[in-house]
């Protein structure tokens, strides 16, 4: 699904953590999909469903990329209208709920800013103004109409799910698991998780990345699954495009046509499901601690930026954002 903007592009924000006690009766089986890295930790004796769990994350990849030709994805791009097969609806139903929830922030008909950037070629430049100009004039999530089954675009639009459909693959891959009579298990692609019920008899431990030195961990956190607890980040510190030696983000924000600036990560925690947290994570990545804080906090979503306030690296978080323990 991803296309790859940097060598050092495999988005790989969080970690997991597993004492002795858990690792005996949990296993992680290892998997790639949407050009990065997958896993799905599961109880030792139900190790043979986390392939159904896989597959689902491929579907998703075979429906939504705009990387491959033939998806169905690329075909209402095409055709500008087209009757659609159930995931991908939802998926876009999704992308529009975190779009009006983010005030076009999160704008998954933000293609053309992409293309205009160059951000999906292998020659990243600044647009000249005149591109630009046409480029945001296609940008407006309010011009996608769903009628019945079908999704119908606004002349020139195309629809890019890359800031949300490696979430809609956990959800899918998670309903999977559910129904075969799993309840406690991690899926993860790329860094973004879906968790369910416990690790044993433990919390889950989950690491957070530090943005100053990507190898290491700022610290970790408890994270209970309940029913479904999304853990998603937004960062550009492992994605990133260069133009003439200058770092620019591979997130859009909408509302400029420039790529979002001043936020390293944000990290937040969902109970709505993985395709929303991803969507909103992406959201809140372009608005900023500022505007975003508020916003994570009326909708009942935790959450961590990591940003720049001047040269130095700041955190602001939601007051319910689970401690951080080094
Ligand atoms: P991250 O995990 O860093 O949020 P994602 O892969 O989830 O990255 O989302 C980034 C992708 O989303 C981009 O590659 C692009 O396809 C798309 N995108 C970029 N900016 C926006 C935006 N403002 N709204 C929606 N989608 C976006
Ligand atoms: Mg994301």
């Amino acid at each position: 699904m991803d296309r790859v903007l940097s060598a050092r592009c495999s988005l790989f924000v969080i970690l997991v953590f597993s004492s002795c006690a858990q690792r005996e009766s949990f296993v992680s089986v290892d998997y790639t999909v949407m050009g990065t890295s997958a896993r799905v930790i599961i109880p030792r004796g139900k190790r043979v469903l986390a392939d159904s769990a896989y597959a689902q994350m491929l579907l998703v990849d075979s429906l939504m990329s705009i990387w491959k030709s033939g998806t169905e994805l690329s075909r209402l791009n095409s055709a500008g209208a087209m009757r659609l097969s159930q995931p991908t609806l939802r998926c876009v139903e999704i992308a529009l709920t975190a779009a009006r929830e983010t005030g076009g922030a999160f704008d998954p008909t933000v293609g053309p800013l992409v293309h205009a950037w160059g951000f999906d070629s292998d020659d990243p430049h600044t647009p000249d103004p005149e591109s630009l100009e046409l480029a945001k004039g296609l940008v407006s999530w309010q011009n996608v109409r769903i009628e019945g089954d079908s999704v119908i675009l606004g002349p020139g639009q195309r629809l890019d799910l890359g800031g949300v459909a490696k979430g809609f693959a956990l959800d899918l891959a998670a309903a999977k698991l559910l129904e075969l009579g799993c309840e406690s298990f991690l899926v993860e692609i790329g860094g973004d998780m879906l968790c369910y019920g416990q690790k044993g008899n433990q919390p889950w431990i989950i690491g957070i990345r530090d943005p100053a030195n990507p190898s290491g961990i700022i610290g970790t956190m408890s994270i209970r699954g309940g029913k479904g607890a999304a853990i998603c980040t937004s960062g550009d510190y492992e994605r990133f495009v260069e133009i003439d030696g200058k770092r620019y983000s591979h997130i859009m924000d909408p509302r400029n046509g420039e790529p979002a600036r001043g936020v390293v990560s944000v990290t937040l925690i969902g109970d709505r499901g993985a395709a929303l947290a991803d969507a909103m994570a992406t959201g809140l990545f372009v608005m900023g601690p500022e505007e975003g804080i508020p916003l994570a906090g009326s909708l009942g979503i935790k959450a961590m930026f990591i940003y720049y306030d001047g040269d130095t690296l700041a955190t602001a978080r939601t007051w319910d954002f689970p401690e951080v323990t080094r």
